[in-house]
């Protein structure tokens, strides 16, 4: 096919060239060339009118008008000045800069007519333009027109290699004699629906775009592509699988289950809890695998909804098994699980990094055999020395800590692949959701157990130590207990670890007869132990520590968590360690002590904390202030999505069209997708589907878009 040609035959390359293009920027045919968009563009064609500004992805682009006036505003690293420019219509353009901001206050005239030039930003339904040129305007200088800027390599700068020439190329594909104009690789259907560019127009405006308008457009329309194709890909995986992967029947709820439920549960489960347990349960019996995610806030009761479920396997001649991501909740599991397990005769048992070899042996004998029925545990779990006998069920718990590539290593462990309930306490945005994490279906416990009072928050400063500690002396006076948390962030370990230790001998000072115990995540586990022993049992009646307290530790005689440097978390993380409070029934505070010479954003950022406890919320604004890429999850999980053109905190109103599209499509006619496509559907055995995923997303998509191409007939869809 034309796009497939090789990009040395291209006019203006040839072999040498080629070379470079390959190594230098991944291009190696007419295709590549064409998505090798422009990093930036700039529009010198005409002024634009700050009224006519709409949407996201404008160009750079130039606006001829006046200062109204100039202000300082921010302080520190964000203290900048803002112009407010007036062209002399409706709507005003701030302008803004962070530096040279003294000079830059006196130099502009009242009066005098400039053309700035820059890109506008629109933040809270205005734009504004920061570092703009600024120059006089002249009526005898002419438009130099519209056109893209593409990002080169040094070694390309070196030969002499720049925009311009990368324009003549582009440009030499389309007025090459052998080209027809380029084939849609969306359904027309989809095209029109959503009334986005066509491929061909889209791919000129990309690169020679017309106006402002045009260029937004061809990006919407990359844009929904790249979601669209991986919408595709998940949900045909998911739709795949829940028609096709076999799990084990569990057609009864038994002895087991029963017992525990009508004389071991210690209290009664709440209305979330009992539907989830529904769904669950619902799952499990179609004789299909189970591949659920169970989203509930810190402490609205999964570990219980997790053991019941479990029992379910259990009763129908199962194994299962609960995997945590850290040798602390493991063990804590552990000790909840056996102290439910006991009283009706289920074995339980733990398997860690630390589980002496002896132990070890027994164990993973006991799983071979079935003699073990619950094995809980950490990363251990998944070493290929461990056989179940036959596993039914493996619960994950806290899945941001783990990637889907281990997910998918569970289900290998059996010729049929156990039900996996995935459970987490972060609230999963729900562009991520759909991304992600599309290929599990989504329980949630959208309710805590009964007699909880909201955590109250608070916002101070190092000036306001004193009414901190009065605080926690107060609280300690009514016999609870106080969590003292540091940020240890890796890259500046030493020096972390020694403001935590300041911080552990502050509190000794400070609060004298207390015992003060003291853990982080560099300690010996046997060490680490010991320490969070003291604190669960009560003898340590304060906690000075890192983020090792964060996932699932249960202390609810604790009523106060400080928060020192919280200004170096996320939004997400803060609000999961504020679910270590507020779990018993006493009214519970989280104070975040925050740089009181910190910017004026990260002052906005925190008091999002102060304001809210719903964790959606939190996790959408930290989303937006990070951007997708950096939450914590995506990250840690491999899971980051390394999309071109989109982003998953900006453009979540595409993704959603994007994602009805695909699911439109597949049910219109699924089989239509089988043959050629990128993916075989599973075997048994094999890794699950979407474990592949993460890997290469970009890589996979671009690679499904070009099959798609050239083996769907989109015109057989109606
Ligand atoms: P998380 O969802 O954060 O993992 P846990 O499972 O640790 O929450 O539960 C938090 C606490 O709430 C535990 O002490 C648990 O025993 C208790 N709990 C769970 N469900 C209920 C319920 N229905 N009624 C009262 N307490 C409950
Ligand atoms: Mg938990």
């Amino acid at each position: 096919m034309f796009l497939d040609t090789d990009i040395k035959f291209l006019k203006g390359v040839g072999d040498a060239r080629a070379k470079v293009l390959a190594s230098e920027l991944g291009v190696a045919t007419f295709r590549d060339l064409l998505y090798y968009f422009p990093f930036r563009h700039i529009d010198r064609s005409r002024f634009y009118r700050i009224d006519e500004l709409t949407g996201t992805d404008l160009p750079a682009l130039q606006i001829k008008g006046r200062f109204i006036s100039f202000n300082i505003e921010g302080e520190g690293a964000r203290k900048r000045l803002v112009g407010v420019f007036s062209d002399g219509g409706r709507r005003l353009l701030e302008v803004v800069w962070f530096s040279k901001i003294q000079a830059l206050s006196t130099a502009y005239k009242p009066g005098v007519e400039y053309v700035i030039f820059g890109k506008p930003n629109l933040f809270r339904n205005a734009y504004s333009i920061v570092h703009p040129e600024v120059e006089v305007y002249d009526p005898a200088k002419p438009p130099t027109g519209f056109r893209g800027v593409y990002s080169l390599t040094e070694t390309m700068r070196k030969r002499g290699y720049s925009t311009r020439l990368l324009q003549t190329l582009v440009g030499n594909i389309f007025s090459n004699t052998g080209f027809a104009g380029i084939q849609d690789t969306l359904p027309r259907e989809i095209v029109s629906r959503y009334s986005l560019m066509p491929l061909d127009e889209a791919f000129r405006q990309m690169h020679f775009p017309d106006n402002a308008r045009s260029l937004q457009k061809a990006t919407e329309r990359f844009k929904f592509e790249e979601l669209f194709y991986v919408e595709m890909h998940i949900l045909r995986y998911s739709m795949e699988r829940g028609s096709k992967i076999p799990g084990y029947l569990f057609q009864k709820i038994g002895e087991k289950f029963n017992g525990f439920y009508f004389n071991v549960l210690p209290f009664e489960l709440t209305g979330a809890q009992k539907r989830v347990l529904k769904e669950i349960r619902a799952d499990m019996k179609t004789g299909r695998q189970m591949n659920r995610l169970l989203q509930g806030d810190v402490g609205s009761g999964k570990t219980m909804v997790a053991f019941m479920s479990l029992l379910m396997a259990v009763d129908n001649g199962c194994q299962g098994a609960l995997m945590a991501p850290t040798e602390i909740l493991a063990t804590q599991h552990y000790e909840t699980l056996k102290s439910w397990a006991d009283p009706i005769g289920v074995r339980v048992e733990l398997l860690t990094g630390s589980t002496r070899v002896a132990a070890r042996r027994v164990i993973h004998e006991g799983l071979e055999s079935g003699d073990i029925d619950i094995i809980v545990g950490t990363h251990a779990l998944i070493e290929d020395s461990v056989k179940f006998h036959r596993l039914g069920l493996a619960v994950i718990d806290e899945q941001h800590r783990f990637g889907v590539a281990q997910r998918a290593r569970m289900w290998q462990k059996n010729s049929v692949a156990p039900h996996v309930l995935v459970m987490t306490a972060t609230p999963i945005p729900r562009t991520l959701a759909m991304t992600v994490y599309g290929d599990l279906e989504v329980s949630v416990i959208d309710e805590l157990p009964p007699g909880r009072k909201p955590v109250t928050t608070l916002l101070r400063y190092d000036t306001s130590r004193l009414e901190v500690d009065r605080l926690i002396f107060s609280q300690l006076r009514e016999g609870r207990q106080i969590y003292i948390v540091y940020p240890l962030i890796e890259e500046n370990e030493k020096l972390d670890l020694k403001s935590l230790e300041e911080g552990y001998r502050r509190t000794c000072d400070t609060f004298p007869g207390y015992r003060v115990c003291f853990v982080h995540g560099k300690m010996k586990p046997a060490e680490k132990d010991y320490q969070m022993d003291l604190f669960v049992k009560g003898e340590a009646r304060i906690m000075v520590a890192t983020t090792v307290i964060e996932v699932g530790v249960n202390v609810p005689n604790a009523s106060v968590m400080v928060i020192e440097n919280a200004e170096r978390f996320g939004l997400s993380q803060l609000h999961q360690l504020r679910g270590r409070v507020g779990r018993g029934a006493d009214q519970s505070y989280c104070i975040l002590m925050g740089k009181a010479k910190g910017s004026a954003d990260t002052k906005k950022r925190l008091s999002i904390m102060t304001e809210t406890t719903d964790g959606f919320l939190i996790s959408e604004a930290d989303m937006k202030i990070r951007g997708p890429g950096d939450m914590e999850g995506t990250q840690q999980s491999g899971l980051a999505f390394n999309l071109k053109v989109a982003d998953l905190a900006r453009d979540g109103q595409i993704l959603t069209r994007a994602r009805e599209a695909a699911l439109a499509v597949l049910r219109g006619n699924p089989s239509l997708l089988a043959p050629g496509c990128a993916a075989t559907p599973p075997q048994k055995g094999d890794m699950a589907p979407v474990a592949v995923l993460p890997q290469s997303v970009s890589v996979m998509v671009e690679e499904l878009r070009l099959r798609f191409a050239r083996t769907v007939d989109w015109s057989r869809i109606s």
